[in-house]
């Protein structure tokens, strides 16, 4: 086991990354931008170390900086979180090139997922079921592209290779409007991603956002553990996950889990890591991997009895995983509500001082934040402050013990969305499960103050 590891990241997943470390006897080095440098979570890791100014680009974006901090604190390996470096091929590179561990897959591999169409491809390859669509990226030919996108059948979806965080994707109704929009978002993903390429798919009407969690060794062996329904979103931006998914067929899923495992050992991919599908009239549908630990990875967590951070730290130290698939069993329901710094109608972000801050608790209520009386709440990064996690062993037990956690939850001194979660979990449709990704916007949309 390593002796000692740098997180570079920060917020809540930087303290969830230290919690980890802990358990495992292993120091935690923690690397800080201007902003954050009172922060509690900071004081509480072995060592710190200021990368920069308040500027992500300055501070946790900087691969030398970080790299540099990992040098003077002799740390062994590095953890990325989510966001930020974490699906960075070049840093995952520089990381083992400088001599450290990358606690995440080889960059290869993060390569391979980061391009939508490469990903794609590997998983079609691996007999993972996709979206129809175009084979590889669209050529410049108007006539080639008319005719995929009559085979694939109106409406389609232009998606950029290289997009991310619900950005480069566009819709298309009719055949009218497709090459203008298949240049318009070639030219959006040139800029914004520096790679113009782009791809088709059938446009899904209704699907529910459903993934699959995985963890593999660097020994050959591959987990899948269980899956999170995430259709709760908000401009593609998740708000509330949940395991298992509500009413989906246990052989269905077990089907794609398979399916995922024989994928990831297929590719040689090694930690943790999430197949993201859309699921529509019973079918799933690959959209993309990722390469990383996910905000959402505590629900699996309490259905399965498994620390996924614990295990990304252990495999990329060389340990082999230490549970097999015919050890992992579902147990119960967990719900996930993120808190973000936020207006809760106007979803404006609200930095600044909390000055109350009461946290829930009681059987099977787990909160992920790092956030006190007193924290100032930087304007420079996500809104998110942290999540409230629940369990229960029916999904009614866990809807109730996330409303009584909500009641109880008092931050102040800034607005958060925690209002909405209250009103959200007392939604009739919400309750009977099974919403889909359109459902929480078309429900904003109504809603009365
Ligand atoms: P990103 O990496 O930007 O998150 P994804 O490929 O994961 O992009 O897609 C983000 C969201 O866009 C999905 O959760 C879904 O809501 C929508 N989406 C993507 N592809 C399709 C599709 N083929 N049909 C319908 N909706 C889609």
């Amino acid at each position: 086991m390593f002796k000692k590891i740098l997180i570079a990241n920060r917020g809540e997943i930087a303290l969830r990354i230290q919690r980890a470390c802990r358990e495992l006897g292993v120091k935690a080095v923690m690397v800080y931008s201007e902003a954050d440098r009172e922060a509690k979570y900071i004081k509480l890791a072995d060592e710190s170390v200021c990368i920069g100014p308040a500027a992500s680009a300055q501070s946790y974006l900087s691969m030398p900086a970080i790299i540099a901090a990992a040098e003077v604190t002799d740390a062994e390996a590095i953890h990325p979180g989510y966001g930020f470096l974490s699906e960075n091929a070049d840093f995952a590179e520089r990381v083992e090139k400088s001599g450290f561990k990358f606690i995440g897959p080889t960059p290869e591999s993060i390569r391979i997922m980061g391009d939508k169409v490469s990903a794609k491809q590997a998983m079609i390859k691996a007999g993972v079921p996709c979206v129809p669509g175009s084979e590889g990226a669209l050529p410049d030919d108007a006539a080639i592209i008319k005719r995929t996108a009559k085979a694939v059948g109106y409406p389609v979806i232009i998606k950029a290779a290289g997009g991310g965080g619900g950005r480069g994707m566009r819709v298309v109704h009719t055949e009218a409007a497709l090459i203008h929009a298949v240049q318009t978002t070639k030219a959006e993903a040139g800029a914004a991603f520096g790679n113009p390429a782009v791809y088709m798919e059938k446009f899904l009407q209704n699907p529910r956002h459903i993934e699959i969690q995985i963890m593999a060794d660097q020994h050959k062996n591959a987990v899948w553990l269980g899956e999170r329904d995430c259709s709760m979103q908000r401009r593609h931006q998740k708000v509330i996950e949940e395991a298992p998914a509500p009413g989906v067929p246990r052989k269905l899923i077990e089907k794609i889990g398979e399916r995922c495992v024989a994928a990831v050992k297929k590719i040689g991919y090694r930690g943790a890591g999430t197949f993201e599908f859309l699921y529509e009239n019973g079918e799933f549908y690959f959209i993309e991997m990722n390469t990383r630990v996910q905000v959402e990875h505590p629900v699996t967590e309490w259905v399965t009895g498994v620390d996924i951070v614990k295990t990304q730290i252990m495999v990329a130290a060389g340990e082999r995983l230490p549970f097999t698939q015919r050890q992992i069993e579902i147990k119960g329901h967990s719900i996930e509500c993120r808190i973000n710094a936020e207006d809760p109608y106007k979803f404006t972000p609200s930095p600044g001082r909390i000055t109350t801050w009461h946290a829930p608790g009681g059987p099977g209520v787990r909160v992920d934040s790092h956030i006190y009386a007193n924290y100032f709440v930087p304007p420079n990064y996500d809104s998110m402050i942290g999540k409230i996690i629940v369990h229960g062993d029916t999904r009614e037990q866990a809807l109730a013990r996330m409303r009584t956690a909500l009641a109880e939850t008092v931050v102040e001194g800034i607005n958060t969305n925690i209002a909405l979660h209250r009103e959200l979990m007392v939604d009739a449709k919400f309750v009977d499960g099974g919403t889909n990704i359109h459902y929480l916007e078309e429900w904003l949309s109504q809603r009365q103050r």
